[in-house]
């Protein structure tokens, strides 16, 4: 089956009583048992019985089951937003006096949790240029517990080259971690590239319409131990396991993931072509445009696939916030990949609560737009980004 197939034809666990056709959504958190012998044996592990939704849920695995088999990984554990499965996953194997390698270039929320949360227990952050697989290579060292990094960086659109990275943490011993939020984990081979525990925010590309936030530690059973700490510990005490409800959602998008994804991939491509021949755009990233630094290797390691997030420049802030007052069409709004289109001024939103100097550290330029491009017409999109630039930067 190809996977557009398979993302529909995933059957549940057990047959339903009166034979639906979607998996139902069980809006419990506890289940009765028939005896006590299997009390035992659900509640030591030893059945893959539910015994409390904190933990397991049958809504919530089936959903881990399509990611699992889509995948081809050993587990995929869901938990209740991208932050939860970073924290998640970063934590299974941290711990004070054991150091992480990442870059600069990093989702506001995952550099402050790095640098300042898991700081005050003890983990040190070592930032690198992930681009520099020489680099990496140095700052490990036995402490290191794992690298982290993110496929392509928000909103820098910055792409690492993966094998190159891999290649040193697999001769080093040393766990990689990669945030694959912004190419669905559907569309290339994250196992392929050596990445040993994938994460992606399931808020984005796979609800859509923006309608439940969701995190999924997808583990390819590469790393000693990493699993039985994220069921056993992570899961359990960090109690951020996904709801039902979110699993239901996140299921029903995946089912319209690769129609979604492929238009709004066109329509990316459509936008920051059009963009890159507008006057007073000072320049645009995109993964797609051929002129791009990274479109090779992009094309290369995610089979064809440079996502549906566009960024780029105005002459000054004062324009950038004269483009977004002037949008009728592009929704103001946080959020990637949802079924309409959204733009945002990264600088003074997302990176706001930053100081000055961290922004200028991670390359948050305060010209800077970021767009992620919905399911639209994309001449109605480009109409209304144009005529929004036209305002922003007359006179
Ligand atoms: C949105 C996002 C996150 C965080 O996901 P939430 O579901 O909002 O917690 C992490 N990484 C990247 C790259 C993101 O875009």
């Amino acid at each position: 089956m190809k996977p557009e197939t398979h993302c529909i034809h995933v059957p549940y666990q057990s047959p339903d009583a009166y034979g639906a056709l979607n998996m139902p959504v069980y809006h419990t958190l506890a289940y009765e048992f028939p005896d006590a012998a299997s009390m035992v044996e659900a509640f030591c592990g030893r059945s893959s019985d539910p015994d409390y939704s904190r933990v397991t849920n049958p809504t919530v695995i089936y959903l881990e089951k399509r990611v699992r088999e889509l995948a081809g990984a050993r587990d995929a554990i869901a938990l209740s937003s991208g932050m939860a499965a970073i924290s998640a996953a970063v934590m299974a194997l941290a711990g004070a006096g054991k150091n992480i390698v990442t870059s600069r270039h990093l989702f506001g929320n995952t550099f402050l949790l790095f640098n300042d949360l898991l700081g005050r227990f003890g983990v040190e952050t070592r930032f690198v240029d992930m681009t520099d697989a020489a680099e990496v290579e140095k700052a490990i060292d036995a402490d290191t517990c794992c690298v982290f990094m993110e496929i392509m960086t928000n909103p820098q659109m910055e792409v690492a080259d993966i094998a190159a990275i891999s290649g040193v943490t697999r001769g080093k011993g040393v766990p990689l971690l990669a945030d694959t939020t912004m190419i669905p984990f559907t569309h290339f081979s994250a196992s392929r590239l050596g990445i040993d525990v994938e994460i992606v925010s399931s808020t984005k590309y796979f609800t859509g319409g923006g309608t439940a936030l969701g995190g999924l530690v997808i583990d390819y059973g590469t790393v000693d131990g990493f699993n039985d700490r994220m069921r056993k510990e992570m899961v359990m005490n960090l109690g951020a396991y996904m709801t039902p409800h979110a699993a239901y959602m996140q299921t029903l998008g995946m089912e319209t993931l690769h129609v979604r994804y492929a238009r709004q991939q066109a329509g990316a491509m459509a936008v920051a072509d059009a963009l890159s021949r507008l006057p007073g755009v000072v320049g645009v990233n995109y993964p797609g445009l051929k002129d791009n630094p990274y479109h090779k290797l992009c094309m290369e390691q995610f089979c064809g696939n440079t996502g549906a997030m566009v960024t780029f420049d105005l002459p000054s802030q004062q324009a950038c916030f004269r483009f977004i007052d002037a949008l009728k069409l592009v929704h103001r709004s946080t959020n990637l990949f949802d079924n309409r289109s959204l733009a945002i001024h990264p600088a003074s939103t997302i990176f706001g609560p930053l100081t000055e100097e961290q922004r200028r550290d991670m390359d948050i330029s305060p010209t800077l737009i970021r767009l992620s491009v919905g399911l639209e017409d994309a001449d109605d999109i480009i109409a209304d980004l144009t005529q929004a630039i036209l305002k922003a930067t007359e006179s």
